[in-house]
C-alpha cells in the first residue's frame, strides 16, 4: 500500500504541532518543532491571514491523516465507513483508526511510532489470536489478543520501545501482559479515552460539503 515517504518533521511545522511521527526524537528537546514553530518553506516565517472556515477544516483532516499516516483515499474511505455505522460518524471514524493493528501496537507499547509499528507488522512479528497477521490496517474487535511472535521477541526495537511504557500509562481500553508480549483491545474506546488534541467535527463538516 501507498504511503507518504518524504521528511515527517515537516508535517508536524505544517500543522503546528506535534504529530509524533518520530518515536522517541518527539519527546526531546531535538524535536524540530521546539526551535521551528512555524510552518517549512521560505515563507514560513511570514505573517499569517486569517484562516478560512474551509482551510481550519481542511488543516484538522491533514493533521488527523498524517498523525495515522495514511493517504487521502484510504482516509476518506474510513470517513465513509464511519459515516454509514451507527453511532456519532466523528466518534466512530476515530475509532476505527485507533483499532488499526498498527496503531494497537504502537499504543500498547511495542514500537516507538505508527510508522514502525506498521514495519513490524507487515514483516510479520506479530499474531492476532494466535494467527500470524501482517494487514496494518486490520481492524481489531474487542477481545481480540495481538502477540508479539516467540521468534520476534528479542528484538531491539520492540524491547527499547517496550521499556519507556510506565505502568498505569496505558489506555483503559487496553490490557498489556508485559511478561508475555501480549496485549488485548478491551473495548471499543470511548472519545475521552483517546488522546487526540484534534476537533474530529470539524472532519465530518469538511466532508459533508
Ligand atoms: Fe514531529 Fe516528532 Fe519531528 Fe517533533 S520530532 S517535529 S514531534 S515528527
Amino acid at each position: 500500500m501507498a504511503r507518504y515517504t518524504g521528511p515527517v518533521c515537516k508535517l508536524c511545522r505544517r500543522e503546528g504541532q506535534k504529530l509524533f511521527l518520530k518515536g522517541s526524537k518527539c519527546t526531546t528537546p531535538k524535536c524540530p518543532i521546539e526551535k521551528k514553530a512555524y510552518p517549512p518553506g521560505q515563507h514560513g516565517t511570514r505573517r499569517r491571514f486569517k484562516q478560512s472556515e474551509y482551510g481550519i477544516q481542511l488543516r484538522e483532516k491533514q493533521k488527523v491523516r498524517r498523525m495515522y499516516g495514511l493517504l487521502e483515499t484510504q482516509f476518506h474511505n474510513y470517513f465513509v465507513k464511519a459515516e454509514n455505522a451507527k453511532g456519532i460518524t466523528s466518534e466512530v471514524l476515530l475509532q476505527l483508526l485507533e483499532r488499526r493493528m498498527d496503531n494497537v501496537v504502537y499504543r500498547l507499547g511495542f514500537a516507538p511510532s505508527r510508522k514502525t509499528a506498521r514495519q513490524l507488522v507487515l514483516h510479520r512479528h506479530f499474531t492476532v489470536n494466535e494467527k500470524s497477521v501482517n494487514i496494518a490496517s486490520y481492524i481489531l474487535k474487542p477481545g481480540d489478543t495481538i502477540q508479539v511472535k516467540n521468534k520476534s521477541k528479542k528484538l531491539d526495537v520492540i524491547h527499547s520501545s517496550m521499556k519507556k511504557i510506565r505502568d498505569g500509562k496505558l489506555l483503559p481500553w487496553l490490557d498489556l501482559d508485559k511478561a508475555g508480549m501480549k496485549g488485548t483491545l478491551l473495548s471499543n474506546p470511548a472519545r475521552a479515552d483517546i488522546p487526540l488534541e484534534v476537533n474530529e467535527s470539524l472532519i465530518v463538516e469538511l466532508y459533508s460539503k
